[in-house]
């Protein structure tokens, strides 16, 4: 969060109707898209030497985009209270969309003791002993990160945390969740004593005193995590503010939350109210608040594309994860014969309550994994087309598509149904998604090339906080196939790969189609919303010369309706080729 102003009304430019940004590498994205086998249009800044920006230059006035072009022009609209920005060559392209997002999740973990790379427990208490200076006696802190392969030869137990932390119900998770750590508050408050019921497959340590010793194991974490109270609203709109501002420091003008339930909504729409949101969001409803879905379809999808909170997609369940083996398959399991996984009504899925909101008018982003998940959401929606001819215009959307059989790909650029997928998930599968498909199934997975060849839309998102949104890690992942090591050599089926245009678009333009904005953002241009991102790399030009360096890059500056929204603190160090 460092650099990030806690007030954005005090930013720097904020107030500013006009604000100029000069010696920059802007990229407008103003040409047409690449061909589906990537490659790149006439009319685009690409010549035998490769990528090159198309302007240096932008002025802003009123929150929009008043000029783009050369240094010179752009200072001829230089006024008296105008702001001028040099860049020293950093790189700026429109902003950043992550288009499926789970804001209140990530400020969930940014407000939670972090404990990853803590060697010793002693270094751990004393972490969690400056946090008790801030919270409330009573109150329960929550933590994560202490490695219990690490620490497995010498686990803490609630002795020393106990007498540091008297007067707080400490719980603190591991790095994978397989441990967990209390004091002696918290398990007076989730009534744990030695006689408690164990969960199956779950261990509680006892002390030589017969008494719980505050570390438990396995299933047995979750006697623990039941026990951590719900938060308050006063802490969910905490950690909303911390989710969206973290996501601002990392370059992101708008996100796409997927799965609001009523609470969340009613935060957000507050904020929006009190002109405190500072970056935009596109909200989905989550359908399995049927309360919520019910009061929107009487009301109708916002109207308007403009506001800080537009509300007019629903997102659907379909099936699970491909990890644990939920998605659901046409065939079985390649590691678990006889087990196909599980959709629809099994995962709580709702089809009437999801074809009345298509009915009223709703987009609807559906959680798909799996081949036969992907194939049944599919049919779902086309079955509402056919009978609802007016619901196939509303750029429906799958979320993940993970998993896709060759006979429906083609479908989805023929039913105008977008594919919204994470490029880091299929980096980070790629050590199990084989196991799980065999070597067949395994090349319709995370096929953003197949889809594009065969007609569909996409746009790229990271899912956070179960992935990291950096855009270096996702734009990497996508233009490589490799992970945060460069591995595999070559790329992981990287005939798959995207181009930089396609992955640039991808977390912008591509974007702003799927929330209907292609109108109003996307692309750097007069009369379009000035939501920028400046960056210290080149993208474009890493892309082709040494892509691992995309890794290293930063964010510099975010701009959101014209407003310097977060701004690094140390000087730009741009160079031509960004650092
Ligand atoms: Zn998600």
């Amino acid at each position: 969060m460092a650099g990030c102003a806690e007030d954005p009304g005090e930013a720097a430019g904020a107030e500013d109707t006009s604000l100029i940004l000069t010696n920059a590498r802007v990229y407008t994205l103003a040409w047409d898209d690449p061909s589906p086998d990537g490659a790149v249009m006439p009319d685009a800044p690409h010549d035998e030497n490769g990528w090159h920006p198309d302007a240096e230059a932008i002025a802003i006035q009123d929150g929009e985009i008043l000029f783009v072009g050369s240094n010179q022009e752009a200072m001829e609209l230089k006024g008296e209270s105008s702001r001028v920005i040099d860049l020293a060559g950093a790189t700026v392209i429109p902003g950043l969309v992550d288009s499926h997002t789970h804001v209140f999740g990530l400020g969930a973990l940014l407000d939670q003791v972090n404990l990853i790379g803590v060697a010793t427990e002693e270094e751990a208490v004393a972490l969690i002993v400056e946090r008790a200076k801030s919270v409330p006696k009573g109150e329960w802190i929550v933590g994560r990160g202490w490695d219990e392969g690490a620490w497995a030869n010498a686990y803490p137990d609630k002795a020393l945390l106990t007498s540091a932390v008297p007067d707080h119900p400490v719980f603190m998770d591991s790095l994978h969740g397989f441990g967990g750590w209390a004091n002696q508050a918290a398990l007076d408050a989730a009534g744990i004593t030695p006689d408690t019921l164990v969960p199956v497959g779950g261990e509680m340590r006892l002390g030589s005193d017969g008494q719980p010793s505050g570390l438990f194991l396995n299933q047995g974490v979750e006697m623990l995590r039941d026990a951590v109270p719900t938060p308050s609203r006063e802490t969910l709109a905490k950690q909303l503010l911390l989710g969206l501002h973290q996501m601002a420091a990392d370059g992101f003008t708008v996100v796409h939350d997927a799965g609001l339930d009523t609470e969340a909504m009613s935060i957000l729409e507050e904020f929006e109210a009190a002109d405190k949101l500072p970056i935009r969001v596109y909200a989905m409803l989550s359908l399995r608040d049927e309360d919520l879905i019910r009061k929107w379809i009487e009301k109708g999808p916002d109207g308007d594309t403009d506001s800080m909170l537009v509300t007019r997609t629903v997102k659907a369940y379909y099936d699970g994860a491909l990890g644990s083996r939920g998605a659901r398959l046409l065939y079985d399991y390649a590691d678990q014969p006889g087990h196909r996984g599980i959709s629809g009504d099994g995962y709580g899925f709702n089809q009437a309550l999801n074809a009345e909101a298509m009915k009223a008018g709703f987009q609807i982003a559906i959680h798909a994994i799996g081949d036969a998940g992907n194939r049944e959401a599919i049919n779902i929606l086309e079955k509402v087309f056919n009978e609802h001819p007016s619901t196939a215009g509303n750029r429906h959307r799958i979320e993940h598509a993970q998993v896709i059989s060759p006979d429906d790909v083609p479908r989805l650029g023929r039913l105008g149904i977008i594919a919204s997928m994470e490029p880091p998930h299929a980096m980070e599968d790629k050590a199990w998604a084989e196991q799980r498909l065999g070597s067949e199934r395994i090349l319709g997975a995370y096929a953003w090339r197949s889809l594009r060849e065969a007609g569909a839309r996409l746009t790229f998102n990271s899912d956070n906080p179960g992935s990291d949104h950096s855009i270096f890690y996702g734009l990497h992942s996508a233009i490589t196939r490799q992970d945060k090591n460069q591995q595999p050599e070559g790329g992981w089926y990287a005939e798959q790969r995207m181009t930089a245009d396609e992955a640039v678009r991808g977390y912008t333009r591509w974007s702003a189609y799927a929330s209907f904005r292609e109108d109003s953002a996307g692309v750097i241009e007069p009369g379009r919303w000035a939501d920028l991102t400046v960056m210290t790399v080149d993208p474009y030009v890493l892309a082709d010369e040494s892509p691992g360096d995309l890794l290293r890059g930063q964010i510099v500056m975010t701009i959101v309706g014209g407003k310097v929204i977060y701004e690094r603190s140390a000087a730009p160090t741009g160079s031509n080729r960004g650092f």
